[in-house]
């Protein structure tokens, strides 16, 4: 698994500097093409092991849909990724709140790093934060509500959208909703 970035010692948001265990940057498979973005690191999950969606009921949660769509090998800490999984956000805030707009915005340089290094043909923006944030960036304007396009292809000219709801707040019709449109734009690429 790759780490792109290694900076520990962003200091841009106070509350969270006061709070975070660590800055948590993306990692996964770089070459891959596809990158998840989420909120924020977890209290219960990322904070604790510095790996984006591991270590919580989220973290579970999302695993298991990559199993299914062919994008991890399993459910380990190990496991084989062909994604990059990234936040956001990169730094937990206190009590697992939602990041503020100044703190989305102090933290967006780290995220469009990593994106203009990745080049991704795929994004899926997981949860509300990060919908807006790639909404923002590739199709110039916040696409809206997260519940409305969960797993609505959106297409830009450099790259498909497809967002998903958090993996903290979905249910297992939303989770089948996700995979069976996910899977063809997976399949499509890797087609000869
Ligand atoms: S959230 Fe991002 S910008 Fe804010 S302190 Fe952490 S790494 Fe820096």
């Amino acid at each position: 698994m790759v780490t792109l970035l290694h900076n520990q010692e962003c200091t841009r948001c106070p509350a969270l500097v006061a709070s975070r265990r660590r800055i948590v940057h993306g990692c996964g498979d770089a070459e891959s093409g596809i990158v998840f973005i989420g909120e924020a690191p977890g209290r219960y999950g990322a904070d604790q092991t510095g790996i984006p969606f591991w270590g919580d009921r989220s973290g579970r949660v999302l695993r298991r849909m990559l199993v299914r769509i062919g994008l991890a090998s399993d459910e380990t800490a190990s496991a084989t990724l062909r994604c990059f999984i990234t936040n956001a956000v990169r730094c937990c805030p206190p009590g697992n709140r939602m990041p503020t707009p100044d703190e989305i915005r102090a933290c967006r340089e780290w995220l469009h790093m990593e994106l203009d290094i990745i080049k991704p043909y795929l994004i899926v923006p997981v949860g509300r934060i990060a919908l807006r944030e790639v909404g923002m960036r590739y199709l110039g304007r916040d696409p809206g509500s997260i519940r409305a396009l969960h797993a609505t292809v959106l297409r830009s000219k450099r790259i498909t959208i497809l967002p998903l709801i958090h993996p903290a707040r979905i249910s297992r019709a939303d989770i089948q909703a996700f995979v069976t449109a996910a899977q063809p734009l997976i399949d499509e690429r890797n087609e000869p």
